[in-house]
Protein backbone atom coordinates (compact mmCIF):
# COMPACT_ATOMS: atom_id res chain seq x y z
CA UNK A 1 0.00 0.00 0.00
CA UNK A 2 0.92 3.48 -0.57
CA UNK A 3 -0.19 7.04 -0.18
CA UNK A 4 -1.67 8.48 -3.66
CA UNK A 5 0.05 11.32 -4.60
CA UNK A 6 -3.32 13.00 -5.83
CA UNK A 7 -6.00 12.47 -2.94
CA UNK A 8 -3.70 10.84 -0.24
CA UNK A 9 -6.05 7.74 0.28
CA UNK A 10 -4.41 4.27 0.39
CA UNK A 11 -3.80 2.86 -3.03
CA UNK A 12 -2.10 -0.47 -4.26
CA UNK A 13 -0.95 1.02 -7.13
CA UNK A 14 2.36 2.65 -7.56
CA UNK A 15 2.10 7.00 -6.38
CA UNK A 16 -1.96 7.07 -7.36
CA UNK A 17 -4.55 5.40 -7.05
CA UNK A 18 -7.15 3.54 -9.78
CA UNK A 19 -10.14 6.08 -9.30
CA UNK A 20 -7.77 9.07 -9.63
CA UNK A 21 -6.18 7.42 -12.57
CA UNK A 22 -9.47 6.96 -14.20
CA UNK A 23 -9.98 11.00 -12.76
CA UNK A 24 -7.35 12.46 -14.92
CA UNK A 25 -8.28 10.06 -17.92
CA UNK A 26 -12.07 11.35 -17.68
CA UNK A 27 -10.79 14.97 -17.67
CA UNK A 28 -8.84 14.26 -20.75
CA UNK A 29 -11.31 12.62 -22.53
CA UNK A 30 -13.57 15.73 -21.78
CA UNK A 31 -11.03 18.60 -23.06
CA UNK A 32 -11.49 18.42 -26.45
CA UNK A 33 -15.55 19.06 -26.17
CA UNK A 34 -14.85 21.06 -23.70
CA UNK A 35 -12.80 23.90 -25.57
CA UNK A 36 -15.21 22.74 -28.82
CA UNK A 37 -18.06 24.59 -26.61
CA UNK A 38 -16.11 27.61 -25.13
CA UNK A 39 -15.22 28.02 -28.62
CA UNK A 40 -18.78 28.26 -29.50
CA UNK A 41 -19.78 30.24 -26.73
CA UNK A 42 -17.50 33.05 -28.04
CA UNK A 43 -19.12 32.63 -31.33
CA UNK A 44 -22.68 32.85 -29.80
CA UNK A 45 -21.69 36.14 -28.29
CA UNK A 46 -20.33 37.06 -31.71
CA UNK A 47 -23.71 37.28 -33.12
CA UNK A 48 -25.06 38.60 -29.85
CA UNK A 49 -26.03 41.91 -28.91
CA UNK A 50 -23.33 44.75 -30.51
CA UNK A 51 -23.03 46.58 -27.34
CA UNK A 52 -20.64 44.90 -26.05
CA UNK A 53 -18.48 45.99 -27.89
CA UNK A 54 -14.52 45.31 -26.80
CA UNK A 55 -12.04 48.74 -26.56
CA UNK A 56 -9.59 47.06 -29.17
CA UNK A 57 -12.45 47.16 -32.16
CA UNK A 58 -10.01 48.31 -35.02
CA UNK A 59 -9.24 44.53 -35.33
CA UNK A 60 -12.01 42.65 -33.94
CA UNK A 61 -15.41 44.74 -34.98
CA UNK A 62 -17.53 42.31 -33.35
CA UNK A 63 -18.22 42.71 -29.76
CA UNK A 64 -15.28 39.33 -28.62
CA UNK A 65 -15.22 37.56 -24.81
CA UNK A 66 -11.58 37.86 -24.43
CA UNK A 67 -11.65 35.68 -21.84
CA UNK A 68 -12.39 33.39 -24.21
CA UNK A 69 -10.19 34.04 -27.08
CA UNK A 70 -7.73 34.11 -23.94
CA UNK A 71 -8.28 30.25 -23.06
CA UNK A 72 -8.06 29.19 -26.49
CA UNK A 73 -5.28 31.35 -27.31
CA UNK A 74 -3.45 31.72 -30.78
CA UNK A 75 -2.10 28.78 -30.53
CA UNK A 76 -5.27 26.86 -30.07
CA UNK A 77 -5.76 24.93 -33.31
CA UNK A 78 -4.88 27.58 -35.69
CA UNK A 79 -8.76 29.25 -35.05
CA UNK A 80 -7.32 32.49 -33.80
CA UNK A 81 -3.62 33.03 -35.02
CA UNK A 82 -3.37 36.80 -33.68
CA UNK A 83 -5.99 37.29 -31.83
CA UNK A 84 -5.40 39.36 -28.32
CA UNK A 85 -4.34 37.82 -25.44
CA UNK A 86 -5.23 38.66 -22.00
CA UNK A 87 -6.13 36.70 -18.80
CA UNK A 88 -6.04 33.23 -17.67
CA UNK A 89 -3.85 30.66 -18.97
CA UNK A 90 -4.40 29.52 -22.85
CA UNK A 91 -5.47 25.96 -23.51
CA UNK A 92 -3.06 25.08 -25.29
CA UNK A 93 -0.43 26.15 -23.45
CA UNK A 94 -1.15 24.12 -20.39
CA UNK A 95 -1.61 21.30 -22.29
CA UNK A 96 1.58 21.65 -24.57
CA UNK A 97 3.73 22.27 -21.70
CA UNK A 98 2.82 18.70 -19.92
CA UNK A 99 3.00 17.21 -23.40
CA UNK A 100 6.56 18.64 -23.80
CA UNK A 101 7.56 17.80 -20.32
CA UNK A 102 6.31 13.88 -21.07
CA UNK A 103 7.78 13.77 -25.05
CA UNK A 104 11.22 14.77 -22.97
CA UNK A 105 10.96 12.34 -20.29
CA UNK A 106 10.20 9.65 -22.64
CA UNK A 107 12.95 10.37 -25.52
CA UNK A 108 10.17 10.98 -27.72
CA UNK A 109 9.65 13.93 -30.55
CA UNK A 110 7.35 16.88 -29.23
CA UNK A 111 3.87 16.24 -30.88
CA UNK A 112 1.86 19.29 -32.49
CA UNK A 113 0.74 21.67 -30.23
CA UNK A 114 -3.10 21.50 -31.07
CA UNK A 115 -5.67 20.78 -28.50
CA UNK A 116 -6.36 17.05 -29.58
CA UNK A 117 -2.96 15.99 -30.55
CA UNK A 118 -1.71 16.74 -26.74
CA UNK A 119 -4.38 15.25 -25.18
CA UNK A 120 -4.27 12.43 -27.50
CA UNK A 121 -1.13 12.22 -26.60
CA UNK A 122 -1.11 12.40 -23.02
CA UNK A 123 -4.02 9.53 -22.82
CA UNK A 124 -1.77 7.36 -24.05
CA UNK A 125 0.61 7.91 -21.46
CA UNK A 126 -1.80 8.47 -18.69
CA UNK A 127 -0.47 5.45 -16.40
CA UNK A 128 2.68 6.42 -16.88
CA UNK A 129 2.29 10.24 -16.24
CA UNK A 130 0.40 8.99 -12.61
CA UNK A 131 3.79 7.19 -12.17
CA UNK A 132 5.43 10.27 -11.95
CA UNK A 133 6.57 12.83 -8.76
CA UNK A 134 4.83 15.51 -10.59
CA UNK A 135 1.34 13.99 -11.33
CA UNK A 136 -0.61 16.01 -8.47
CA UNK A 137 0.61 19.60 -10.39
CA UNK A 138 -0.66 17.61 -13.69
CA UNK A 139 -4.15 16.66 -11.80
CA UNK A 140 -4.72 19.98 -10.46
CA UNK A 141 -3.57 21.98 -13.43
CA UNK A 142 -5.97 19.83 -15.78
CA UNK A 143 -8.93 20.10 -13.62
CA UNK A 144 -8.29 23.61 -12.99
CA UNK A 145 -8.27 24.17 -16.64
CA UNK A 146 -11.76 22.02 -17.35
CA UNK A 147 -13.41 24.42 -14.41
CA UNK A 148 -12.21 27.58 -16.26
CA UNK A 149 -13.45 26.16 -19.39
CA UNK A 150 -17.13 25.19 -18.31
CA UNK A 151 -16.80 28.97 -15.95
CA UNK A 152 -15.74 30.79 -19.23
CA UNK A 153 -18.48 28.66 -21.68
CA UNK A 154 -21.03 28.55 -18.96
CA UNK A 155 -22.06 24.98 -19.46
CA UNK A 156 -22.44 23.30 -15.86
CA UNK A 157 -21.88 19.46 -16.35
CA UNK A 158 -25.00 17.60 -15.40
CA UNK A 159 -25.58 17.08 -11.32
CA UNK A 160 -27.94 14.27 -10.25
CA UNK A 161 -28.73 14.51 -6.84
CA UNK A 162 -28.71 11.18 -5.25
CA UNK A 163 -30.73 9.60 -2.43
CA UNK A 164 -27.96 8.91 0.25
CA UNK A 165 -26.80 11.15 2.76
CA UNK A 166 -23.12 12.16 3.16
CA UNK A 167 -21.31 10.13 5.12
CA UNK A 168 -19.19 13.10 6.92
CA UNK A 169 -22.22 16.31 7.24
CA UNK A 170 -24.97 14.01 7.10
CA UNK A 171 -26.60 16.11 4.86
CA UNK A 172 -28.75 14.50 1.75
CA UNK A 173 -26.34 16.74 -0.66
CA UNK A 174 -24.36 13.81 -2.49
CA UNK A 175 -24.48 14.42 -6.17
CA UNK A 176 -22.91 12.62 -9.24
CA UNK A 177 -21.10 14.92 -11.69
CA UNK A 178 -20.78 14.22 -15.31
CA UNK A 179 -17.24 13.74 -16.33
CA UNK A 180 -16.04 13.97 -13.20
CA UNK A 181 -14.86 10.56 -12.44
CA UNK A 182 -16.32 10.05 -9.05
CA UNK A 183 -19.32 7.87 -8.42
CA UNK A 184 -20.72 11.21 -5.80
CA UNK A 185 -19.29 13.53 -3.99
CA UNK A 186 -20.63 15.70 -1.43
CA UNK A 187 -21.66 19.52 -2.55
CA UNK A 188 -20.58 20.73 0.57
CA UNK A 189 -17.54 18.25 1.60
CA UNK A 190 -14.37 18.89 -0.59
CA UNK A 191 -13.23 15.04 1.01
CA UNK A 192 -16.21 13.35 0.28
CA UNK A 193 -15.91 12.18 -3.14
CA UNK A 194 -16.70 8.71 -4.04
CA UNK A 195 -15.55 5.73 -6.34
CA UNK A 196 -18.24 3.55 -7.35
CA UNK A 197 -17.07 0.89 -4.76
CA UNK A 198 -17.15 3.30 -2.27
CA UNK A 199 -20.37 4.53 -2.74
CA UNK A 200 -21.47 1.08 -3.56
CA UNK A 201 -20.94 0.36 0.38
CA UNK A 202 -22.05 3.41 0.89
CA UNK A 203 -25.87 2.86 0.27
CA UNK A 204 -25.52 -0.77 1.53
CA UNK A 205 -24.63 0.48 4.82
CA UNK A 206 -27.21 3.07 4.55
CA UNK A 207 -29.77 0.65 3.15
CA UNK A 208 -29.19 -1.67 6.25
CA UNK A 209 -29.56 1.50 8.85
CA UNK A 210 -33.00 2.01 7.37
CA UNK A 211 -34.17 -1.50 7.26
CA UNK A 212 -32.07 -2.93 10.52
CA UNK A 213 -35.21 -0.99 12.84
CA UNK A 214 -37.99 -3.05 10.96
CA UNK A 215 -35.60 -6.24 11.58
CA UNK A 216 -35.74 -6.10 15.11
ZN1 LIG B 1 -6.23 9.07 -5.37
ZN1 LIG C 1 -20.92 16.39 3.27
Amino acid sequence: MTECAVCGRDSDLPRTCRPCRNRIRGVLLALPEAVAQTWMARHRVQRGNSNERVSASKEAPLPLRLDVLSLLGPSADQVLSGEEQEGPVPVVGVLSSWADLVAEQTRQKPVSHTVSTLTQFLLDHVEWVCRQAWVADFAEELEGLMKTLRRVSGIEPVRILLPTTCPTCDLRVMVREEGSGWAAECRYCPAVKLSAREYGQLVAAQAQAVSAPREV
